[in-house]
């Protein structure tokens, strides 16, 4: 059996404060950070989980995180890089809906939008502290189709949404099974970093501190039993260690 390839695509950069990467740590010193999505190439279906941040959102909203984009960095063209255009791709599925997270999906306008039922309800109607996070709606154009799912979840065979909430109330992690290399667990912002997972360090930002740790806890215990490596979210260390579209893993 063939694997599904697996791309990994460069978004761009932004800053925030360490004591957001890790809540309450080295508060004061700025950290910039990879923002990336990940094109899961399968025989059933062309999956994109998470599509980044949308400079001009970004630029307007939250220009303190001082973005860095280039124009090779946005999803139509790191789809392009891969011999894909907006419209080849049939399921979009966001971690979360935070703005570095949904910032292409507007590009996208013939997929199915699997998301959970819960992250779409509070995208909509976020706590005072989450509005910057939710700040950019364009997800929710005209022409979306929503699927709304809950619990864990299987797309196609071997690409399995496990719910890891408490940074969002609907958080997903995704794990591509593969059969002739590593399988690959993607954290999303269910740990931003190695040192995350490492030491139960949750984000600075979080809906549920408690829900942030036991996620941390899944995702270990997933990678331990499912055999696979584990990608946090936003690590520039670790980043630059992976192979970035148009290569890619699996295949
Ligand atoms: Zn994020």
């Amino acid at each position: 059996m063939t694997d599904p390839k697996v791309y990994l695509l460069d978004g761009g950069t932004l800053v925030i404060d360490e004591s957001d990467v890790h809540w309450h740590i080295n508060a004061g010193n700025p950290v910039r950070f990879p923002v990336y999505s990940v094109l899961v190439e399968h025989r059933d279906a062309l999956i994109l989980y998470d599509t980044g941040f949308d400079l001009d959102h970004v630029n307007a909203v939250l220009p303190f995180e001082l973005p860095l984009q280039t124009p090779e960095q946005t999803i139509p063209a790191q789809l392009a890089a891969c011999g894909f255009s907006p419209d080849d791709v049939d399921i979009v599925v966001n971690s979360h809906f935070h703005f570095d997270h949904v910032g292409g999906n507007k590009h996208i306008t013939k997929a199915a939008t699997l998301v959970h039922k819960e992250e779409l309800r509070h995208a909509k109607v976020p706590e005072p502290f989450e509005r910057l996070g939710y700040s950019d709606l364009s997800f929710d154009h005209a022409d979306v189709t929503y699927r709304p799912i809950s619990g864990d979840y299987e797309i196609v065979p071997g690409v399995w949404l496990f719910e890891t909430p408490g940074h969002t109330i609907g958080h997903y992690s995704l794990l591509v099974e593969l059969e002739n290399d590593r399988s690959m667990l993607f954290c999303g912002d269910a740990a931003y970093t190695r040192t995350t997972l490492e030491k139960e360090w949750i984000a600075g930002f979080h809906l549920d501190p408690t829900k942030s740790v036991e996620a941390i806890r899944r995702l270990n215990y997933l990678a331990r039993t499912r055999d696979a490596d584990i990608y946090p979210s936003h690590e520039l260390a670790s980043f630059q260690e992976w192979k970035l579209a148009p290569h890619y893993y699996g295949g």
